[in-house]
């Protein structure tokens, strides 16, 4: 038997959430249902983080699905605002984002009782001479960092604000939309061979890295256009906390600009403050046909070393992929050469190896053992990290991170160049960013012709927690007035 629901929103990552926020903030006693692939956020450990092999958790990634999306309750994140994210600004229109950025970032920060500090702003001469000298701006906005006590606080705090407030269904992953007069009607996987239907008057597809290919796939079925993503590719670098520390100190989410025309590369999620951060393994099951396995970075700020090395920090470097054909041949070829070289299974590389091209002699455990820091993750092996990428992608980013590290390094007061760190660095691959086709949306993130939003990383847009949550917004305010409309006539 099929139900009907005003609203339906797939996916309880920030982008979801917020929307289902900003509905019931301007429609209050909207009939909404909020379904997650994943389970409740309390039941999310990650098998990687405890020390043992990714088991792919029975098809459904703890780090990436569940309640809190993306936002791994146990984990720490970094809310960067605006103009990180950049690109929103054009899409959502310039004060209409920013308004829509403070809003995010006050809903996201509430369950905390307080602002957090915001840092990233406001950098000493020191921090911009020791970029400049490599031709390079750090880009300054505001980021707050929440350790892992504070984003468990905020998921439980959305959790509770909407549980009592919408109908909320875990472990329930939307399969199929298809248009019937003005509804549209909904298949939702509810466990193994069960499914339901549900009918609704809208649909927002907030289905960030789970939906990689699932929700593209879907909008093709319903004719929406989508164009292809920008691909970048790159390794996780870790490394011995104090290596990155005065930096993260400055700028938790340290992003730089180039000031030359050299071959363009960007760091991501820079896991460097204090404590560090770990590397975190995303399993993105069947989405590209096997199992592939890729990684993240999280910022930590309660990690005890458990022995005499001390905690790794660790930042992405990525370069845009070259040599491959377009976006879907590259990511293609990407992801089947990792498969050749590691069965689709991060892998790690001492610096000296990645830079050089030269495979290391030393197996995994004799790597981990000679790193002067204690590797975050041991579901690794040894391996030629360098042969994932072309030459000139290996180029772009050997030459990136000579300069990007030797301006780290130069700031830090260490006295130390790149080449004093070669063998206290390991190279971890594989990073793999801006997969998401773009659907054509407008500004509200509504899909033409089809009472469809879009929102989050699956716009394919900007990627981040706020800037998840600003779509979100965005989009549940139009629903919302749509709402209001209606419910104004049918009064009438
Ligand atoms: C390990 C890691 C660390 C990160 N750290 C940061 C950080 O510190 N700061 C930052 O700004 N960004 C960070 N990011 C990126 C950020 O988390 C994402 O950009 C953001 O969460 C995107 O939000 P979203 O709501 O669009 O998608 P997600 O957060 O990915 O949530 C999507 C949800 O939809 C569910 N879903 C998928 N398909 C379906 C379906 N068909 N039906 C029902 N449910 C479905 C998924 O299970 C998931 O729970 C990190 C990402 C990762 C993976």
């Amino acid at each position: 038997m099929s139900m009907h629901k005003h609203v339906v929103i797939a996916g309880a990552g920030p982008a979801g959430l917020a929307c289902a926020r900003a509905i019931l903030t301007a429609a209050p006693g909207t009939d909404i249902l909020l379904l997650e692939a994943g389970r409740p956020y309390r039941r999310r450990p990650c098998p990687v983080d405890r020390g043992r092999t990714c088991t792919g958790c029975a098809g459904i990634c703890n780090v990436i699905s569940g309640f809190g999306g993306s936002m791994h309750y146990g984990d720490g994140a970094k809310l960067s605002l605006l103009p990180s994210g950049r690109r929103l600004v054009p899409h959502l229109g310039a004060d209409r984002a920013g308004e829509l950025c403070e809003t995010a970032f006050a809903w996201l920060t509430e369950p905390l009782g307080r602002t957090p500090e915001l840092l990233g702003e406001h950098l000493t001469g020191r921090a911009v001479d020791a970029f400049a000298a490599h031709s390079l701006r750090i880009r300054e906005y505001p980021v707050a960092v929440l350790g892992e006590s504070d984003l468990s606080t905020v998921i439980a705090g959305w959790h509770d604000l909407l549980a009592s407030n919408v109908d909320l269904w875990h472990t329930s992953e939307l399969t199929d939309a298809k248009k019937h007069g003005q509804h549209l009607e909904l298949t939702v996987r509810t466990g193994p061979g069960e499914e339901r239907r549900v009918s609704c008057d809208h649909l927002v597809l907030a289905t960030g890295r789970r939906g990689v290919t699932s929700t593209t796939d879907l909008l093709k079925r319903l004719g929406v256009p989508t164009e292809l993503p920008d691909i970048s590719v790159g390794v996780r670098l870790e490394m011995a906390v104090g290596l990155l520390e005065a930096i993260g100190a400055e700028h938790p989410d340290l992003k730089v600009s180039q000031l030359d025309h050299a071959q363009k590369i960007k760091s991501f999620c820079f896991c460097g403050g204090p404590n560090g951060g770990r590397i975190k393994v995303t399993n993105y099951q069947g989405a590209f046909g096997e199992e592939v396995l890729t990684l993240d970075g999280h910022e930590t700020t309660e990690r005890v070393p458990t022995g005499e090395r001390p905690l790794a920090a660790n930042f992405g470097l990525l370069c845009q992929v070259q040599g491959r054909g377009n976006a879907l041949e590259a990511r293609d070829s990407f992801i089947a050469t990792y498969r050749r070289l590691a069965g689709g299974r991060p892998f790690a590389q001492s610096l000296r190896g990645f830079l050089t091209r030269r495979a290391d002699a030393a197996s995994w455990p004799e790597l981990h053992a000679r790193m002067p820091f204690q590797p975050s993750v041991l579901d690794l092996t040894a391996g030629p990290v360098d042969q994932l990428f072309t030459d000139a992608e290996h180029t772009s980013l050997t030459a990136g991170f000579r300069r990007f590290m030797g301006s780290i390094l130069a700031h830090s007061h260490l006295g130390l160049t790149v080449d004093d760190v070669l063998d206290d660095v390991l190279v971890v691959g594989p990073e793999l960013e801006f997969l998401w086709d773009k659907p054509a949306i407008d500004a509200d993130c509504k899909v033409a012709g089809l009472p469809i939003h879009v929102v989050g990383d699956s716009a394919g847009i900007a990627q981040g927690i706020v800037q998840a949550a600003m779509m979100g917004i965005a989009a549940g305010r139009r629903i919302a007035t749509s709402t209001s409309r209606t419910r104004a006539t049918a009064r009438r």
